[in-house]
C-alpha cells in the first residue's frame, strides 16, 4: 500500500490540480510536487475555444487561473512550472525532468492529459493551428486580428466553439466535416439541428459528409480540396478532429496501455496502472469497465478526488453522473449522462423550456432515461441530471406532457423511492 511520504502529480490540468487539492483537503502532509511543461500559473482549459479566441488580443485579458497563485503556498505544493517530465525510473521510483533533476516519489500520479491530433496535409504551416493550451489560444486570437477568413476542420465541440469565436471576431468561417451532421456520436440530432442553426444564422458555412484531402498553399493562405470536388480557400486553418491521450511517458516506461483507445493508460478502478505506484487520471486514462474514455472538466476533476481518496485509503465514494457544457456565442448547451447515440432501442423525447428557444432532449432506452442534453434550458439540465445521479427514470410520455412541472415529476419519484428504500 502506499505511504504517505512523496507524491508527484504530472500535469496541472483539470485532473492534476484536482487530486493535489484532494490530498491537502483529505489531509495528506506529506511532500507535494507538482510538474507542469507548460510556463505559469495552471489555467482552465474551457475559456481557450471561448473568450480567449474572443478577448484574446484585448491586454485587460487572461486566461482564467485554475487556482489563485498564493493557493501553491498556502497548500505547501511545490509547483514546477516549464518543466517537462521526461521518463520513468520505475526500479528506483524517481522521475527524470528536462531540467536534469530527478524527484523521488512514493505514488506518482500521471495527470498529462491529451494532445489534438494533427493531420499531415496541414501541419507545421505559421498560419495553421491546433488548440490545446493557452499558447495555442493566443496564437489563433493573434492570428484572428491579421486574418479574415478560417477554415475548421472538425465539427466538434472544439469545432464549433472555434467557429463561434472566430465569428465574433468577425471572421468569414467555414467547417468541413466527415460525418453527416456536428456531434454525430455524442448528441442527439435535435441539439446538432439546432446548433447548426444559430451557426448559420451568423453566417457560418458547413460542409457536411466531407473532408479535406489536400491543401495547397496560396500566397496568403490555403486552398483546401475536399473530398467530393470543388475546394474552400481560407486564411488560417484550424484542425479540430480530437485528441490522442498524452502517455508518451507511460509508453517509455512501459506501462499497460489501450491499443484499443488511441494508447490511453489502462488503470484498475482505482486509478492504479499496471505499476501499483503509479496512478493515471484524466483524459490520459481509461478505467477498466469504464463505457468509454470521458474528456470533459467534470470527468478530470472526478477523477482527481478519487483518486486521491484512494491514496488516503479511503472508501471510494460512488461516481456522479458525467456532465459536460459548451458555450457557443450567448447560448449554453449542456449534458448529464452519455447520449446513446449508437444504440438501436434509443428514443429521444424533446421538451420545449420555460424560456426563449430554450429545449431539452431526453434520451431513454427501453424506457430508461440515460442522458439528458439542454440547450440554453438550465433549469431541465438540473433536474434531468438529479434524476440520472439518483438512478431515477421518468417515462418518456412524463417527459412530453409539459403541463406537468418537471420540480413535481422528480418530487414524485424522489418520495417514492425514499418510502421504497424505507419499506
Ligand atoms: C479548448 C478546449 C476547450 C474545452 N472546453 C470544455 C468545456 O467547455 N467543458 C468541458 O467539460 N470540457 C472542456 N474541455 C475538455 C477539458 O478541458 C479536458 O477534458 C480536461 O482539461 C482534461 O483534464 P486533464 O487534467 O486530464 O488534462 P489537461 O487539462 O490537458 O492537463 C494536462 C496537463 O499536463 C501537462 N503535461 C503533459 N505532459 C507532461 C509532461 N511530460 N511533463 C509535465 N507536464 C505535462 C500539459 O501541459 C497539461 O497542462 C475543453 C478542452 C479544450 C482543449
Amino acid at each position: 500500500m502506499f505511504l504517505e511520504k512523496d507524491i508527484v502529480i504530472v500535469g496541472a490540468g483539470h485532473a492534476g490540480i484536482s487530486c493535489a487539492e484532494a490530498l491537502r483537503i483529505k489531509g495528506f502532509k506529506g511532500t507535494l510536487t507538482v510538474v507542469e511543461r507548460q510556463i505559469g500559473f495552471p489555467t482552465e482549459k474551457p475559456p481557450l475555444s471561448k473568450g480567449a479566441i474572443v478577448n484574446g488580443t484585448n491586454q485587460n485579458y487572461s486566461v482564467p487561473l485554475l487556482k489563485p497563485e498564493n493557493w501553491y503556498v498556502d497548500n505547501n505544493i511545490d509547483l514546477k512550472t516549464g518543466i517537462t517530465a521526461t521518463s520513468i525510473d520505475r526500479i528506483n521510483r524517481k522521475i527524470n525532468l528536462s531540467n536534469k533533476n530527478t524527484i523521488s516519489y512514493t505514488t506518482l500520479v500521471i495527470a498529462t492529459g491529451a494532445i489534438p491530433i494533427e493531420l499531415g496535409i496541414t501541419r507545421k504551416h505559421p498560419q495553421s493551428f491546433t488548440l490545446r493550451n493557452s499558447k495555442d489560444a493566443k496564437e489563433i486570437s493573434r492570428a484572428a486580428s491579421t486574418f479574415k477568413s478560417a477554415l475548421i476542420i472538425g465539427c466538434g465541440y472544439i469545432g464549433l466553439e472555434v467557429a463561434a469565436s472566430l465569428t465574433e471576431r468577425g471572421l468569414k468561417v467555414t467547417v468541413v466535416e466527415t460525418e453527416h451532421r456536428p456531434l454525430a456520436k455524442i448528441s442527439s440530432s435535435a441539439i446538432a439541428e439546432k446548433l447548426v442553426q444559430i451557426h448559420e444564422r451568423k453566417g457560418v458555412r458547413f460542409r457536411f459528409s466531407n473532408s479535406v484531402v489536400n491543401v495547397d498553399h496560396l500566397n496568403n493562405g490555403f486552398r483546401a480540396l475536399l473530398r467530393t470536388g470543388g475546394h474552400e480557400i481560407a486564411e488560417m486553418i484550424i484542425t479540430g478532429v480530437g485528441v490522442s491521450p498524452d502517455s508518451i511517458l507511460a509508453s517509455a516506461s512501459s506501462l499497460a496501455r489501450n491499443d484499443n483507445d488511441k494508447n490511453s493508460i489502462c488503470v484498475n478502478e482505482n486509478f492504479v496502472t499496471s505499476d501499483h505506484h503509479i496512478l493515471a487520471i484524466g483524459d490520459v486514462a481509461k478505467r477498466v469497465g469504464a463505457e468509454k474514455r470521458i474528456e470533459s472538466v467534470d470527468n478530470a476533476q472526478e477523477d482527481g478526488k478519487q483518486a486521491a481518496a484512494y491514496i488516503m485509503k479511503e472508501v471510494r465514494q460512488p461516481r456522479g453522473v458525467p456532465w459536460f457544457w459548451s458555450d457557443q456565442y450567448d447560448k449554453t448547451l449542456q449534458t448529464a449522462g452519455l447520449v446513446p447515440t449508437s444504440d438501436a432501442n434509443v428514443k429521444m423525447v424533446f421538451r420545449p423550456g420555460k424560456r426563449g428557444d430554450g429545449f431539452s432532449v431526453w434520451g431513454f432506452v427501453d424506457e430508461k432515461l440515460r442522458s439528458v442534453e439542454a440547450f440554453s434550458d438550465p433549469s431541465s439540465f438540473a433536474i434531468g441530471k438529479r434524476f440520472l445521479s439518483d438512478e431515477l427514470s421518468p417515462t418518456s410520455s412524463e417527459i412530453v406532457d409539459t403541463s406537468v412541472d418537471l420540480k413535481l415529476i422528480y418530487k414524485r419519484f424522489h418520495a417514492k423511492a425514499k418510502e421504497i428504500s424505507r419499506a
